[in-house]
């Protein structure tokens, strides 16, 4: 379609690839809703978190015969009669509508049947719904394939980040205790119906004992096939000592490989705190490295607001690579952000944005901040509390890596995440105070739950960063619309 027939005909143009971050916690959902029409190629990944799953759902567009347009829709004009539009109550990604298009949407403020190319289209990209869709219009609560599980490698570092939130010493994991936290996972896998692990081999530096990375891989393929269980696995590293044989291993077996990157040499070596300099340039060329040993490493880029420049460049490294990256929010150990940090990832995050407008990648940006997904519809921000655990380097587990030291059992327990679920609660957005009333909540899931600001009765409400999140959400949806557009060179 050129420029001149764009104006003239109806267009709805979407990505429904998500960006799946490799981060260091637990992700909020699965795999990405099956709704791309113009897709760019999910990139999976791992955040640090412990990621809540999506459930797929097709839209059976020949189930119901009557549509209407979703009940709130966001809209933000991009220019020409372009704009990009979201439905804010059931997340399902940003849909970019020329005036025709949208023309045809209003129709639907009166339920009528799908009728044409566009109406489908429009009802592909969630902003029709069914007419007889439940009024109750709360996210349920999803019901998790898989299974996370942080392994602490190692309790030993070569870096003293700045932000880090992890008290190391030199210990480290050894291969009694991987065996029995490998089995101890699966067990409750098993137990709780899961049909996918995924290990995360973290710390710490995981790449400091290595050789254990490589005999729990070996066991928990063994144990996964014996017992009818996907395995994924994800080495969650500084970077700093990527050898050949590490990334070979990790490229033969299929494990995948998460980054910490916070970039620009002066900035990445000062929150590295490492006394020699040139961390930045070794980090950088081992990414380059994996890349040429056919790896495709997620950027797990901390943002700060420390030094507004950081992320940025992070972000334009990661662009110039084609590698799928994710800003996360620092997570404060004692949950304390001030005006001025706030202000300060406000700022880097923008000018992270200003990177993505120069140039857009071919994946879409929904999953791109913090702990948000505008993809899919989810609750919460990660699966800490439900499908989530962590696994120290001397077996003792706890429901968050974040709360290593506040220990729930150990992997001689029969069903180690019975125990963590008892222990911690991450209650649904629509129970976190003021996140009930709010318009994001089911794009944003309320955030890091152990950031929540403390309420009356133990309760957890909305997230500190609210403020930057609602400053930023509307930003990104108008990147990711103009990203589209761009996509398909229609600006
Ligand atoms: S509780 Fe917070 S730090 Fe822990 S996995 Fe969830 S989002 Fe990450
Ligand atoms: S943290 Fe803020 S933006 Fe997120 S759901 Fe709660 S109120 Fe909304």
């Amino acid at each position: 379609m050129n420029k001149r027939d764009a104006s003239q005909k109806p267009f709805v143009l979407y990505d429904a690839s998500r960006l799946l971050a490799e981060q260091d916690c637990a992700c909020a959902g699965d795999e990405p809703a099956p709704l791309a029409l113009h897709s760019g190629g999910p990139a999976s990944g791992d955040t640090d978190c412990a990621c809540a799953e999506a459930n797929a759902s097709a839209v059976a567009l020949e189930a119901s015969g009557v549509w209407k347009q979703a009940p709130v829709l966001y809209r933000i004009p991009l220019g020409g009669d372009c704009e990009a539009v979201f439905n804010v109550g059931r997340p399902s990604g940003v849909a970019v509508l020329n005036r025709p298009a949208a023309d045809v949407l209003r129709t639907f403020r009166q339920p009528r049947p799908l009728q044409g190319e566009t109406s489908r289209q429009l009802a592909m990209a969630g902003l029709l719904i069914p007419a007889d869709a439940p009024q109750d219009t709360r996210c349920p609560t999803d019901d998790p394939a898989m299974l996370t599980a942080w392994l602490h490698i190692a309790n030993a570092c070569n870096l003293r980040c700045t932000y880090c939130y992890v008290q190391k010493d030199g210990a480290a994991m050894d291969e009694a205790t991987g065996r029995s936290a490998v089995e101890a996972i699966l067990r409750s896998a098993v137990r709780h119906s899961f049909r996918a692990v995924k290990l995360k081999y973290a710390g710490g530096e995981p790449t400091l004992n290595f050789a254990l990375v490589r005999r729990l891989h070996a066991h928990a393929s063994d144990q996964a096939e014996q017992q009818g269980l996907a395995l994924r696995e994800t080495l969650i590293t500084n970077g700093v000592n990527l050898a050949d044989e590490v990334l070979a291993f990790a490229a033969e077996h299929g494990i995948r490989l998460a980054v910490s990157l916070d970039m620009c040499p002066g900035a990445h070596d000062s929150q590295r705190a490492r006394p020699e300099n040139g961390i930045y340039e070794r980090v950088r060329r081992n990414i380059e490295r994996a890349v040429q040993h056919g790896l495709r490493p997620h950027l797990s880029i901390t943002v700060t607001g420390a030094d507004d420049e950081v992320s940025a460049d992070a972000v334009r490294f990661a662009l110039g690579m084609g590698l799928p990256f994710n800003l996360n929010f620092v997570r404060p150990p004692d949950g304390h952000l001030s005006d001025a940090q706030i202000a300060g990832v406000i700022r880097s995050v923008r000018l992270a944005f200003a990177e993505m407008e120069a140039n857009p990648p071919s994946c879409s940006l929904l999953g791109v901040l913090d702990r948000a997904d505008f993809a899919r519809a989810h609750s919460q921000a990660c699966g800490a509390g439900r499908s989530y655990l962590v696994v120290d380097h001397l077996g003792r587990v706890s429901p968050c890596q974040m709360r290593m030291g506040r220990t729930v059992g150990d992997v001689g327990m029969p069903d180690p995440l019975a125990a963590v679920r008892a222990a911690f609660t991450n209650p649904p957005v629509d129970e976190r105070g003021s996140c009930a009333e709010c318009a994001w909540r089911y794009a944003c899931g309320g955030g890091c739950p152990l950031l929540g600001k403390p309420l009356a009765g133990g309760r957890t409400g909305a997230s500190p960063y609210c403020a930057a999140y609602r400053t930023l959400y509307p930003e990104l949806i108008r990147l990711e619309g103009f990203r589209v557009l761009k996509l398909h060179g229609l600006c």
